[in-house]
């Protein structure tokens, strides 16, 4: 596991930069700093070193302040606290349980769906989400210079059937915004893409990631401009994600959710439903709700399928069609994401 590694190599510890770089220096990256600073009984954090052995803590404080001092059932909380079930042998639960290593068309990029292909941009992100199902993909098998990523753009670019480029990690927006500038000049030189789609995590964690230099790179091409952001309970999204999700929109980029189904998280109607309202709220709409991909260290959090078609099912008789997200699975080796009714 190396999202620390390339983590050091996107934000340079030096580099006084933009106020996000600076709030991702001083995220909190040890469980007894997270009791400590949430007044927590310091036993979890004993717990919690056997779980983040092989993936450290790391949340940034605009995230650590949305969750409640002193409760140890928070589902913010829940996310990004290691525990001591991260390390049980479960039957199942797997290293690549969504078959990325196959998917691999050349290093960084993964097709597996008709006219998408998707870019890992860098391992780093701006939290370790304990469910993470990219937490033991080999990240340094991807480009990191700017000669990778040629041979890998030169891949997308020999395939016309490709219409949309995933920009994919880890985050992307972990990248400062000259690289993310270099590298949509060059997806928007190839005539055959027309859509540019983020997948992120940052405008959450850190909203003042949401620049105007990554607005302008962001919209200033002819691409059609998508954001998935990823939103698992609606108590994390207060007002500055809310305001960082309407400058987005002014730049006209279309928002999009998607969640997983976590128990303890927002594994109920309620929570669900309560996530929603605030996503249509705030102009996102709730695109896709994940079955937890069975990635080893995670299955405490799984939520029988069963009981998220029964979670859906009710989700869909209380809100408007548009706010009740689609309950998918990824299979390795189907054309799409499955989704379950
Ligand atoms: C999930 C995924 C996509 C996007 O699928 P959509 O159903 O279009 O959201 C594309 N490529 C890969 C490799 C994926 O895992
Ligand atoms: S932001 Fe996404 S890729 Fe990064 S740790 Fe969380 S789930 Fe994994």
């Amino acid at each position: 596991m190396n999202i620390l590694t390339s983590f050091s190599e996107s934000v340079r510890p030096e580099f006084a930069g933009p106020s996000w770089q600076a709030e991702l220096r001083n995220a909190v990256r040890s469980a007894a700093e997270l009791c400590r600073e949430l007044d927590l009984p310091p036993e979890l954090a004993v717990a919690a070193a056997d779980g983040a052995e092989d993936f450290a803590v790391f949340v940034p404080r605009a995230y650590l302040k949305r969750i409640q001092q002193g409760d140890p059932g928070d589902p913010l909380l829940r996310q990004v606290l290691p525990v001591g079930e991260e390390k049980a042998v479960v039957e199942g639960f797997s290293r690549d349980p969504v078959g990325d290593t196959s998917a691999t068309l050349q290093a960084g990029v993964l097709q597996k769906y008709a006219g998408r292909a998707l870019l890992i941009t860098t391992g780093a992100c701006a939290v370790h989400c304990r469910y993470c199902f990219r937490r033991h993909y080999p990240y340094e098998e991807s480009p990191h210079s700017e000669a990778a990523w040629d041979q890998a753009l030169a891949s997308i670019a020999t395939d016309e059937t490709i219409r949309e480029v995933i920009l994919s990690g880890g985050d992307p927006l972990m990248l400062v915004d000259e690289r993310l500038a270099m590298l949509t000049k060059k997806i928007a030189a190839i005539a055959h893409v027309t859509r540019l789609r983020i997948h992120t995590r940052l405008p959450i964690m850190v909203p003042s990631r949401v620049t105007d230099e990554l607005l302008d790179w962001f919209t200033n091409n002819q691409l059609t401009s998508v954001m998935v952001i990823h939103a698992n309970h609606a108590q994390e999204l207060d007002s500055e994600v809310a305001a960082a999700m309407a400058r987005l929109q002014q730049a006209g980029v279309m928002l999009l959710n998607q969640a997983v189904l976590l128990r303890g998280v927002n594994d109920s109607v309620d929570a669900q439903a309560a996530l929603s309202d605030r996503l249509i709220a705030m102009g996102v709409v709730p695109y896709y709700l994940h079955q937890l991909d069975r990635v080893a260290g995670a299955a405490h959090f799984e939520v029988p399928m069963d009981e998220g078609k029964q979670i859906v099912a009710a989700l869909r008789t209380r809100l408007p069609g548009y706010a009740v997200p689609k309950y998918v699975q990824e299979v390795a080796g189907e054309l799409s994401k499955v989704i379950l009714t």
